[in-house]
């Protein structure tokens, strides 16, 4: 499976130390996304000018003569694995792979080396992404086999394949990290989204709900009390809220993908604008279970 990172001491993704990893792919494109590497299920190539000592290393790999001025070489077709050699090469990091490949016995093994730590914080494995339920197989043999390990699970999912993929995983995941990007936007699939929270606040499992707040997007009162009136339906189900501000500091890894990012200049005060969220829906929730989340970035 390629994944984009490993994170073994997270204390964002679940309760406790968690052992976090991104899984590459995913089947929505959110515009504001933080980890744009981990949309697509193909290996992709950052490529980051400012490392480049123009040394000619990558275009000798490959044989081209391009001059000098155009390095770091673009990669035009980053799944095209002719061009990988000039990736491995380059002794900068101005070109380097945003995924890597691991197997389920690596993690497994990788994890088992640090449970004392995550037992003793009631703390687990984490699968984000990305979207963990469209690599299934891989989620769900890793989360099967934690599991019996006496570990505790959990998946960051958007909630936006059939329900029968969601259930499919309710016997190995403990603690469902589940996006609410919107109500009513088929960007986002939102009626998929709410259809299966519907169905899932009736399983005997625990849920944590993900709100992004996001400038120009989602970001009224109106949106937020529809949000809220769902969760309040969830009962004791949803344990926890995490309002999640945004920020732009993904914007160096749009560039090195070379695709274009929307909400690069957005500046607005987006923790002022989640705190007035979070006002929102504490007049509907016990304070105690409304947090302020965090994204990360990770280079
Ligand atoms: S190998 Fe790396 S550092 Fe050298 S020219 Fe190519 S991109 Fe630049």
């Amino acid at each position: 499976m390629l994944l984009t990172k490993i994170v073994r001491d997270s204390i964002l993704d679940g309760p406790g130390c968690r052992y976090t990893i991104f899984v590459k792919g995913c089947n929505l494109r959110c515009e504001w996304c933080h980890n744009p590497e981990t949309q697509l299920l193909e290996q992709e190539v950052f490529t980051y000018e400012q490392f480049c000592i123009q040394c000619g290393l990558c275009l000798t790999a490959i044989g081209t003569n391009l001059p000098q001025k155009q390095m770091p070489i673009r990669i035009k077709d980053a799944a095209d694995p002719r061009y990988f050699k000039c990736v491995d090469i380059c002794p900068t990091g101005a070109l380097s792979f945003a995924g890597k490949e691991y197997t389920i016995d690596w993690l497994l093994n990788d994890l088992l080396k640090y449970q004392l730590i995550y037992k003793q914080t009631n703390g687990g494995l984490t699968i984000s992404g990305g979207e963990p339920l469209l690599s299934g197989d891989f989620s769900y043999e890793l989360c099967r086999r934690v599991k019996a390990s006496g570990i505790h699970t959990a998946i960051d999912t958007s909630g936006t394949l059939s329900w029968e993929t969601v259930a499919r995983f309710l016997p190995v995941v403990d603690l469902w990290l589940y996006d609410i990007k919107h109500t009513d936007d088929p960007a986002v699939q939102s009626a998929l989204n709410i259809a299966n929270f519907k169905k899932l606040i009736n399983q005997n499992t625990e849920i944590w709900v993900r709100i992004p707040i996001i400038p120009g997007y989602n970001d009224n009162k109106s949106i937020w009390k529809e949000m809220a009136r769902l969760i309040v339906a969830a009962g004791e189900k949803v344990t926890r809220i995490d309002l999640l501000p945004f920020h732009p500091y993904a914007a160096p890894k749009y560039t090195a993908l070379r695709r274009h990012y929307k909400f690069g200049d957005r500046r607005e005060e987006t923790e002022t604008i989640a705190k007035l969220a979070k006002s929102v829906f504490v007049s509907y929730l016990p304070k105690e279970r409304v947090s302020m989340g965090k994204t990360m970035v990770h280079g």
